[in-house]
């Protein structure tokens, strides 16, 4: 029965919600704070006035995090764990979701780099076996990838491997040499998303980022047949598109094709998600946008995630914030 309720609990997935503080603007609009962290699991949605509303007012996860919650706290608590299964060859993803400036960014950067850190880490303190880091980073825009490490705009084919399962072709892939030639490439990652907003008339609400960290350890005495000491896994710290353009792109029928990819692309997580969500048996639909069939490796099988959902405390968002709760309700 342990037996049984340990694994569960292992192949569940960690859905967390993060509210952020009122930004400037919100407050120059006299815009007010509708939402409250009651305690580690519940939010609740407090303006009196739908109290006879047809939405829940409460909602529960696995953790919810306050807006004065740093984000060391986020990730030492719904991160942490699942990001370092990657040394022991498990493969990770972690996501951030929600509407256009409740937070991904600035919670995914920050959880990449502490995980990273971590693993850096733990490296050093495992000198028994010998590490090597890779390090790779794209960018989905309007269904076509491109390598974020690369100045060549030219999008990436995705590739059937046998033994891989799905390769972004001709990615670039750096071996990380320390911490700081990460955050070197992450500024070169950064400059090109920059780039894309400017010279192709990107708007970065509209992409999604996938940072993938592979490691593959090797014992240094052979143990064994030597099979069993090679680990290799990989974990993708993912910066979703703006869960608004799902929704709004409902509304407006399929007149923008940008819209009805990332729409495309956030519907199929959506839906994967909720599968794997209920067990991890029946058909998932991998296949059907190029974020979930690149994802496919780090998301269901054994492979371990976590979303955090971001969520702006404003009440002129709630119905975004609503979206954004029930998206995290389906995929507890
Ligand atoms: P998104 O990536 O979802 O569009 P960002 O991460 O860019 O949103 O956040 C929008 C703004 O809000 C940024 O200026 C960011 O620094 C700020 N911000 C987001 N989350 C927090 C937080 N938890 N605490 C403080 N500031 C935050
Ligand atoms: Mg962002």
């Amino acid at each position: 029965v342990q037996f049984d309720k340990m694994q569960q609990e292992e192949e569940k997935i960690v859905v967390s919600v993060r509210l952020r503080p009122l930004n400037a603007k919100e407050i120059s609009k006299n815009d007010v704070s509708d939402w409250e962290c009651i305690n580690e699991n519940t939010i609740i949605y407090r303006n009196g006035l739908s109290e006879r509303s047809m939405y829940p007012n409460a909602y529960t996860f696995d953790r919810v995090f306050r807006s004065d919650c740093p984000t060391w706290q986020v990730y030492e608590e719904v991160a942490k764990e699942i990001a370092l299964s990657v040394v022991s060859g498990i493969n990770a993803s972690i996501f951030a979701y929600g509407q256009t400036s409740s937070g991904k960014t600035y919670t995914m950067s920050g959880i990449t780099e502490f995980a990273v850190k971590d693993i850096y880490d733990y490296v050093r303190k495992h000198g028994e076996r010998d590490f090597v880091l890779r390090f790779s980073a794209m960018e989905i825009y309007n269904e076509a990838v491109r390598d974020l490490l690369s100045s060549d705009f030219t999008p990436l084919r995705l590739l059937d491997d046998p033994e891989r399962g799905t390769v972004v072709d001709k990615l670039t892939e750096e071996t990380l040499s320390d911490f700081s030639h990460l955050e070197e490439l992450l500024s070169i990652c950064e400059a090109q998303r920059q780039i894309g907003e400017t010279t192709l008339n990107e708007t970065s609400s509209r992409s999604h980022q996938i940072l993938r960290l592979t490691v593959e350890s090797s014992a240094r005495e052979f143990v064994g047949n030597g099979n069993s000491s090679t680990l290799a896994a990989s974990v993708d710290f993912v910066d979703l598109a703006g869960s608004e353009r799902a929704s709004q792109t409902l509304s407006a029928g399929a007149r923008l094709k940008e819209g009805c990819h990332i729409n495309r692309s956030l519907l199929t997580l959506g839906t994967i998600i909720r599968k794997l969500s209920k067990g991890r048996n029946g058909h998932i639909p991998y296949r059907d946008s190029k974020l979930t069939r690149i994802l496919q490796s780090s998301l269901g099988g054994n492979a371990k995630t976590a979303i955090i959902c971001t969520i702006s405390p404003a009440r002129s968002h709630v119905e975004q914030s609503r979206n954004t709760l029930s998206f995290a309700n389906c995929a507890k």
